[in-house]
């Protein structure tokens, strides 16, 4: 007898695994399919915020996730060049919030969250079946999964694309994306890595782009480079690294084993249509460096299961539940997919403009106890108010501004000119993107 289900996910990667938990915490029989794609070889999300762990532990996956090993975060830490002491920023600094996170091994928190919600009640998991179609013709999809080279159709209310960035699904549904221009990360995994702050998320500013590196563990830590396309580490990247941690790098970098990453932007247009909700990165993804894939891939499951939990009363209406995932989902896209492009410029950029923001930013985080705390509560996706944030930009303009007082500048006005009005003119137009 053909078994049914109400929700059928396609994806079991960490959005596919807590939309199986939240929706079958409501009662909903779900079935996720999973391809069986080589995590051990892939490089991806490790660190999480802290929203995360609210989220997961909601959903019974907290403790798995911390039977997968990892290591504490307490939050970011800074750097200027290889001489510069650092400059933290604390989860902890965030009021009400947790004041630390983790950061696992992909392989690792992926298994330990597929494997722990496949034992969930009301959960079925596939391994190794790959979702092919959704018929969304009518009030009940017709879904076609190829399992161990055999075709079959099953019936369901709801399908839930967690396919990641490549979803399938999504262009079958007719759901529309922007793709931004590619760029490539290479990641190390260093035993015994020495970093500054062990416990802290660290970006390495100061060469061509920015250096991310954490501990996974107890013994071996994470660093990654955003590179060309050739995917070497060019020098002026390490440049920055303060010793004695660049000394592990290089030894990391000469013994040769590495993972790599093509990484783009990406935003669909819409999170569903019919009868298929999009989540994770396949409802959209940002650059690496502000490591809120995960927050997403957690999120959106739960405004998912919140829509839908809304519309049982009178029996599943996926048509209403979905329009209200719609518009749950708007808001928090939007100010990351703004707030995402808008760092990595103010990081890593090279014009005179975003030279001056850059020290208009270091400026305002190391004055501003309450700068600090706002900016951490944008980028850990816990506020995710596009006013705030554009207050939050407002107030780096004007510390770049008066930056330009500080007796450390170089205060030449035929250097300052060119700076000042770039930060004039792209300043306006990010303000706009934001509100
Ligand atoms: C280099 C790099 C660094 C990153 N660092 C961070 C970080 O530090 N913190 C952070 O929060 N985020 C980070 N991210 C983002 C994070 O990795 C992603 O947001 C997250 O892994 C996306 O998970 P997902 O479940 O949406 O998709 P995926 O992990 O891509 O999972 C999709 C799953 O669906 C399966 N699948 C696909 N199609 C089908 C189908 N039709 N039927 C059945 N199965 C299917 C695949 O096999 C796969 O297992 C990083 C990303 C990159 C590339």
């Amino acid at each position: 007898m053909e078994q049914r289900f109400d929700a059928i996910i396609a994806g079991g990667g960490i959005a596919g695994s807590t939309s199986a938990a939240a929706l079958a915490r409501l009662g909903l029989k779900v079935l996720i399919c999973e391809a069986g794609l080589p995590n051990e070889r892939r490089l991806a999300g490790e660190l999480v915020h802290p929203p995360v762990l609210s989220d997961l532990y909601a959903l019974g996956l907290l403790a798995p996730l911390r039977g997968a090993g990892g290591f504490p975060v307490y939050g970011f830490a800074l750097f200027r060049g290889a001489d510069d002491e650092g400059l933290l920023l604390g989860y902890s600094e965030i009021s009400g919030g947790r004041p630390a996170s983790i950061a696992v091994e992909h392989a690792r928190m992926t298994r330990a969250l597929l494997d722990a919600t496949a034992s969930q009640h009301n959960v079925t998991l596939w391994y190794g079946a790959r979702v092919l179609t959704v018929d969304d013709e009518g009030d009940t999809p017709r879904v076609t999964v190829c399992r161990a080279g055999v075709e079959r159709q099953l019936s369901c209310r709801l399908v839930v694309s967690a396919e990641g960035r490549g979803a399938k699904l999504r262009r079958r549904a007719g759901i529309e994306v922007e793709r931004g221009q590619p760029s490539w990360m290479v990641g190390y995994k260093l035993a015994h890595g020495r970093l500054p702050y062990p416990g802290y998320g660290h970006l390495f500013i100061g060469g061509p782009s920015v250096t991310l590196a954490y501990q996974i563990s107890r013994t071996e830590v994470r660093v990654m480079f955003e590179t060309g396309p050739d995917r070497d580490v060019p020098r002026d990247l390490l440049a920055p690294l303060p010793r004695p941690f660049r000394d592990d790098v290089e030894r990391g970098i000469a013994d040769g084993a590495r993972q790599t990453a093509k990484v783009f932007g990406l935003q669909p247009e819409r999170s569903s249509h019919g009868n298929v909700a999009v989540v994770g990165d396949a409802g959209g993804c940002v650059h690496p460096l502000t490591a809120s894939g995960i927050a997403f891939c957690t999120g959106d499951p739960m405004r998912l299961a919140r829509a839908v939990e809304g519309t049982l009363a009178s029996g599943l209406d996926v048509e209403l539940a979905l329009r209200r995932y719609e518009r749950a989902r708007a808001r928090p896209m939007r100010t990351r997919t703004a707030l995402g492009p808008a760092l990595v410029d103010t990081l890593s950029g090279t014009s005179p403009g975003s030279r001056l923001l850059r020290r208009g930013l270091f400026r305002y985080l190391a004055r501003s106890p309450r700068g600090r705390a706002a900016s951490l509560a944008l980028l850990s996706t816990r506020q995710s108010s596009s006013a705030v944030m554009a207050r939050e930009y407002a107030a780096v303009l004007m510390h770049a501004l008066a930056s330009l007082r500080d007796d450390d500048g170089d205060g030449r006005p035929s250097r300052l000119l060119p700076a000042v009005a770039e930060l004039a003119l792209r300043g306006t137009s990010t303000l706009r993107q934001m509100l």
